[in-house]
């Protein structure tokens, strides 16, 4: 049986649920749809306006430009910021394709480095030697909800005169070291999916930056490069957050720092949980921004010392009704799709370690600490741990 197969079986723990986050406030969001419906400004309408304003203000930033999606974010905003045909950017191997997506619609050259096998954010180090004179910006991405360091990516941008373009698609409210995600570089995307730490009703994204040029020329590149309707600038394309969106996402955003409060409070039971079976070779990924990370994820690494290997442990998950996934299988650089652009195996050896040994367990908030020690409990069985009990304190 295949895993995705096991995944409709019976589930006790689901991966994420989000009907916990929408039922309570059920009305509200009713009440805003009907209030776009009433209005009939679904394109570039009021709630579409408010709601930029309300996302980059709580991002402590200046300006928010709403587009159809996160990757969208990433090629528009890219494109913003001049940062095109020419320009090479660098971006971690191990992150979701779309940030790769959006440096190539942007026209730039990506150029891959390593992570840090701890954290799996980008090896600044790898980036420093990855440095071309051609290199116009560093695509940092706060991967599973945890910031790259502001400091060091600062010290970066100054020591090699690169912009910092944030994918924050996965770090809604994160903070490390006194930034927010989306106020430490010139621009940053995110992203509205509907399983992200702010999700929208489908798809949608946002490019927030403090610069009034970025900003303006975002607006146009949304709007067919339109500077006014029917005078067109320059080549744009058509990539809105709908108004409807933006109403629902506005009424969400008051109980973002609870959500992600409670996200954070459930990783701590799963670290502390998970600290009994460390010496079996279950290792979470390590934290290195206390209570600013937002755990958009909760990740371990099944490493070569354990007594089960990662399918296995994701098979006996599964059909205990424990969902669970893998973020993300295959790094960038050895995607099928993008074979041309000269990577192979062995290239980044921490990224590629990663990829073998992940393991995303159930995370959203509203998930309680007996459901994380049954979670937990099931891996220790997995491991076979009731057999060492000296192992399983
Ligand atoms: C989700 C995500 C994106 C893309 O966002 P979409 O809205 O799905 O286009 C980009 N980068 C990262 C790291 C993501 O997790």
């Amino acid at each position: 049986m295949t895993i995705d197969k096991m995944n409709k079986m019976t589930v006790r723990i689901p991966f994420v649920d989000l009907k916990l986050q929408h039922q309570p406030i059920q009305n509200q969001l009713q009440q805003a749809i009907l209030n776009v419906l009433d209005k009939g400004d679904f394109v570039l309408g009021q709630a579409l306006f408010d709601f930029e304003v309300a996302f980059s203000t709580a991002c402590g930033t200046n300006y928010g430009v709403g587009v159809a999606s996160g990757t969208d974010a990433i090629a528009l905003g890219l494109q913003a910021c001049n940062v095109g045909a020419g320009d090479e950017v660098i971006l971690p191997a191990n992150t979701f394709v779309a940030t790769l997506i959006g440096v190539l619609r942007a026209g730039a050259k990506p150029i891959f480095v390593d992570c840090d096998y701890q954290t799996a954010l980008i090896d600044l180090d790898a980036a420093a030697r990855a440095v071309t004179p051609k290199t116009k910006a560093i695509l940092p991405v706060h991967l599973y909800g945890q910031m790259v360091s502001p400091r060091q990516l600062l010290d970066f941008a100054e020591t090699y005169k690169v912009l910092i373009f944030e994918d924050a698609a996965q770090a809604h409210l994160a903070e490390r070291e006194g930034y927010r995600a989306g106020s430490v570089g010139i621009a940053a995307a995110f992203s509205f999916y509907p399983s992200k730490n702010l999700g929208a009703f489908g798809d949608g994204g946002m490019l927030v930056t403090r610069d009034v040029d970025i900003a303006q020329k975002a607006l146009r590149l949304r709007n067919y490069g339109a500077h006014q309707k029917y005078y067109h600038v320059e080549f744009g394309t058509n990539s809105r957050l709908d108004t409807l969106q933006a109403a629902v996402l506005h009424q969400k955003l008051p109980y973002l720092s609870d959500w992600n409060r409670e996200r954070w409070n459930a990783a701590q039971e799963y670290d502390t949980e998970l600290a009994r079976v460390a010496s079996n070779g279950i290792i979470p990924m390590q934290n290195h921004s206390a209570e600013g990370h937002i755990y958009h994820l909760y990740v371990i690494k099944v490493d070569d010392s354990c007594a089960t290997n990662r399918q296995q442990l994701q098979e006996e998950l599964t059909a205990v009704g424990i969902q669970n996934g893998i973020h993300y299988p295959i790094p960038c650089h050895l995607q099928p799709a993008f074979t041309n652009l000269g990577y192979q195996a062995g290239d980044f050896p921490r990224a590629e370690k990663l990829a073998q040994q992940i393991l995303s367990l159930p995370m959203y908030p509203g998930l309680n600490n007996s459901q994380v020690r049954e979670v937990v409990a099931a891996i220790a069985t997995s491991l076979r741990c009731e057999q060492k009990k000296l192992l399983y304190i």
